[in-house]
């Protein structure tokens, strides 16, 4: 058995890589990207992180849209950002639906993620704009960041910050 060794960030995608736009994105055109993402996936790439969005996508057992929505959505980001993103996993389910593992607050995505690149939990890190996105972070021993918290700040934030650049600083200084 190989020891997990590398270095991985997991990121949410709405409010994070694209701007929130309040509920979920059912067109293309609503999936922006805000200027600092790219440059700042780069520089967490150049330091050996590999990049892995995590996202809940309910949208799709909700019926509003599709995967072909999602996938291309991510096609965009990666065409806008160098093809930075190593993996993505979203959980298509929801509660009332289906139970799903996948879902945050719940771990899978994060398990996978760690089993697939060989992560190393005390290398590794969360970035997310609502608690949920940090309780799977911190459930298994992973720093997290929280981005602009909408509501309240959260105690499950190892830190804060208010834009992307800012996290990647953080990631980086730390
Ligand atoms: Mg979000």
């Amino acid at each position: 058995m190989t020891l997990p060794m590398n270095k991985c960030i997991f990121l949410d995608r709405d409010g994070v890589l694209n701007k929130e736009i309040g509920r979920h994105i059912m067109k293309i055109e609503e999936f922006e990207i805000p200027e600092d993402v790219p440059s700042g996936l780069a520089r967490l790439k150049d330091n050996g992180f590999k990049l892995i969005v995590v996202t809940n996508q309910s949208g799709i057992a909700r019926g509003y849209y599709d995967e072909k929505l999602v996938d291309d959505c991510h096609d965009l980001l990666q065409q806008q950002c160098n093809n930075a993103i190593d993996h993505f996993y979203y959980a298509p389910l929801v509660d009332h639906i289906s139970r799903s593992l996948m879902r945050k607050p719940d771990s899978l995505m994060l398990e996978k993620g760690l089993a697939k690149f060989n992560g190393a939990v005390q290398k590794c890190w969360m970035v997310g704009d609502k608690e949920r996105d940090l309780a799977p972070g911190k459930k298994l021993g992973i720093k997290t960041v929280q981005l602009k918290a909408l509501v309240d700040r959260s105690k499950l934030a190892d830190y804060h910050a208010t834009t992307f650049s800012e996290v990647v600083d953080i990631i980086l200084n730390s």
